[in-house]
């Protein structure tokens, strides 16, 4: 828009010259060729500009601009279809990581917009994810919480983004610690969350709120082995206390505590 504004005083200030300097046929013309002239220049600066806004990916601040500009077309969806699969509003969904593309992003979506520059027949498809992190991103921040988070666990965050609609791979499923335990079957779209992660102050809220476990004093993960004393039900890594597999099944656990 500040672009345009310009534009418009320029006019103006050529319109005042032209009207000093003389009021011959001739410089009608040439007012008129000047005026027509930026017009068409702003016109290829909205998709100019669209077309640089997306590749540096700043999707924020393209649909921030498309919801001022009329000559800018957005529509806002309440669902899409992701691989034959519906994702709606709400839902969360498996994001492509083009850093890492064994590991999948993770996000809630909370807005569906295309965007369209009125005489472009080109569509943007954008959705606005809120984050959920994972495994990796955390620790590189706590390498010593590598030990207590699952490789199926998220943190919810405050951190919000417009990706392109196309990096969308599927519709997943966040439930609780207790849920994902529960379920008969952890299939690759389930992940459990259990506690927010604060990105600015890169730590944990509520951390200390949970229950930790064993002689390592670890929250619960539930990728490893655990095994209970028979008297004080505390729960224990089997490999804390020293014991491999085959050595537990089927037989009574005193703790080193209890003995
Ligand atoms: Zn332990
Ligand atoms: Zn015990």
């Amino acid at each position: 828009m500040a672009e345009f504004k310009e534009v418009q005083n320029q006019v103006k200030k050529q319109d005042k010259f032209f009207r000093k300097s003389g009021d011959s046929d001739d410089s009608v013309e040439k007012l008129k060729k000047k005026i027509s002239k930026p017009k068409q220049q702003n016109s290829i600066s909205t998709s100019q500009k669209i077309k640089e806004m997306f590749k540096k990916q700043q999707f924020k601040e393209l649909v921030n601009w498309a919801e001022k500009d009329t000559s800018i077309t957005l529509h806002e969806y309440d669902e899409m279809k992701v691989n034959s699969q519906v994702l709606k509003l709400g839902q969360y969904a498996l994001i492509k990581n083009a850093k890492n593309p064994s590991e999948d992003y993770v996000g809630k979506i909370q807005r569906i917009v295309t965007i369209k520059e009125n005489k472009s027949t080109k569509l943007i498809c954008l959705c606005e994810v809120n984050w959920f992190y994972r495994k990796s991103e955390i620790i590189k921040f706590k390498p010593q919480a590598k030990q207590w988070i699952s490789n199926n666990e998220v943190f919810s965050t405050n951190c919000t983004d417009y990706i392109l609609a196309s990096t969308i791979q599927l519709p997943c499923r966040i439930v609780t610690l207790e849920e994902y335990e529960t379920s008969s079957q952890v299939d690759k779209g389930v992940f459990f969350t259990r506690l927010e992660w604060l990105p600015t102050k890169k730590k944990f809220d509520g951390l200390s709120k949970l229950q930790h476990h064993c002689t390592c004093k670890q929250p619960q993960n539930p990728d490893q082995i655990y095994i209970q004393c028979d008297k004080c039900q505390k729960w224990y890594h089997i490999t804390c206390v020293g014991l491999k597999k085959g050595e537990y099944e089927q037989k009574e656990y005193i703790c080193g505590c209890c003995r």
